[in-house]
């Protein structure tokens, strides 16, 4: 399977490269190169493949992203240690650089045109604690397919939305109901 797009939040997209295929669980990320596709399709390229430090770390954020949305949406609490991998992470954030330009002034850089993966990797833990703390709980949702465990974040505005995607989850759960619809009757 493909990556999925569907979180509406940097941080949630991260945690939904777990996916259900075939009724088993899929690691999107079980290589280097492919957090790196990942971390390119999100807009922050990094300057070289990662090693297989980088992804265990980048790994572990992943995982407690995901510890946290699942057991906010399941009203229990998260690990402890979910907490404190995202502060570690956190603490490195500083995407910009210090610059001094032709004529002697300082400024900052924009964003990078390439990334360091932990600043990469503080961009998502700093994304998903914005999201914890700004966003309502009622807003973060989980897919309600059964055989789907995507996150998103529910941007409407009757806080009505179901479907990961209508593209695939919804359209399928259309069809169900149609189908049950025309041989019930
Ligand atoms: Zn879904």
């Amino acid at each position: 399977m493909s990556f999925q797009f569907v979180g509406g939040n940097l941080a949630i997209d991260f945690a939904n490269t777990i996916v259900i295929e075939d009724g088993k669980q899929i690691d999107l990320l079980t290589n280097p190169k492919a957090l790196y596709d990942w971390l390119k399709a999100t807009n922050m390229p990094l300057a070289e493949l990662p090693d297989d430090n980088g992804l265990a770390r980048a790994v572990t954020l992943r995982d407690a992203i995901k510890n946290i949305l699942v057991t906010y949406n399941s009203g229990t609490a998260p690990k402890s240690e979910a907490i404190s991998r995202i502060n570690d992470q956190i603490s490195l954030k500083n995407p910009t650089e210090l610059q001094i330009s032709d004529n002697g002034s300082f400024q900052f850089s924009s964003l990078p045109n390439v990334w360091k993966l932990e600043t990469a990797l503080a961009e998502i833990a700093s994304e998903v604690s914005e999201l914890l703390v700004h966003t309502p709980k009622t807003a973060l949702k989980v897919c309600a397919a059964h055989n789907c465990i995507l996150h998103f974040k529910d941007v409407s505005k009757a806080k009505r939305r179901r479907w990961c995607s209508m593209e695939t989850c919804g359209n399928r759960a259309k069809a169900a109901a149609h189908y049950q619809r025309a041989t019930s009757g």
